[in-house]
């Protein structure tokens, strides 16, 4: 078995999904954006009144649970995996500040993250995988033989994604846009389940002042490096 599991984490806007795709296609291995999964029960809880302005309904997301069915879907035009909530395409739909702003309320309850774990565990299972979130090294795979851990300053990563929102024509500030990305690192680093936390065994990757190529070479060569380990049974 020569095939290897890579765990991706760190802050969010950190390009962590970026380089996983990078990675998973330079590989030939599947590319699972957990983000996407905590996303897309945020659709589903604000679609269903669950949570909004008015505040956050948690018994009534979780009686609805055991119902939500997540899958990824792959899209060969595109090269990468949809997400599809209840049968229904939600790709564009989970990527909006709308579910941005309500996404960590939802991530830190702790039947939600049971589930998406579980859901994860088995996309793992025939290793040849390369999976970004919060807590892929920590809590889904501690046993990954390549961990890497993203950072960069907050500054940086706000402003990567003002643009990103901006092409998607969303009207809106940099500052909102700034303190969105200030608040789910708190929340994601402080909750009691899973927190963004780095594995011990994990190689930090500090993009402030890299750019995609850099970062991208630096993660295949860790890569190949693990991979050849694996071959020797190291
Ligand atoms: O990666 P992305 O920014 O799309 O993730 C959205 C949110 O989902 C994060 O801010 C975090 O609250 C939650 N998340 C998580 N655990 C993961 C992946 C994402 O709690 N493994």
């Amino acid at each position: 078995m020569n095939k290897i599991i890579i765990a991706i984490d760190g802050y969010s806007s950190t390009g962590k999904s970026t380089m996983a795709k990078q990675l998973a296609k330079a590989l030939d291995y599947v590319y699972v954006d957990t983000g996407a999964m905590y996303r897309a029960i945020t659709l589903f809880a604000i679609e269903s009144g669950c949570i909004g302005p008015a505040g956050f309904k948690k018994q009534a997301l979780l009686e609805a649970l055991s119902g939500i069915e997540l899958k990824f879907k792959y899209n060969p035009t595109l090269g990468f995996s949809e997400m599809f909530l209840n049968g229904r395409n939600v790709e564009k739909d989970i990527r909006t500040l709308e579910v941005s702003q309500y996404v960590s309320q939802v991530s830190v309850v702790p039947e939600v993250r049971e589930k998406m774990v579980a859901l994860q565990k088995v996309m793992g299972e025939n290793k040849g995988l390369v999976m970004d979130g919060r807590d892929i090294g920590t809590v889904v795979f501690p046993q990954a033989e390549l961990k890497i851990f993203m950072t960069a300053s907050p500054d940086i990563r706000a402003t990567r994604r003002y643009k990103e929102l901006l092409d998607r024509g969303e009207e809106i500030s940099f500052e909102e846009v700034l303190e969105n990305v200030q608040a789910r690192d708190y929340i994601d680093s402080h909750r009691k389940v899973s927190p963004l936390k780095q594995a011990e065994d994990a190689v930090v990757i500090d993009n402030s002042s890299m750019n995609q190529k850099e970062q991208f070479e630096r993660a295949l060569a860790l890569a190949e490096h693990k991979i050849q380990k694996n071959k020797k049974g190291a």
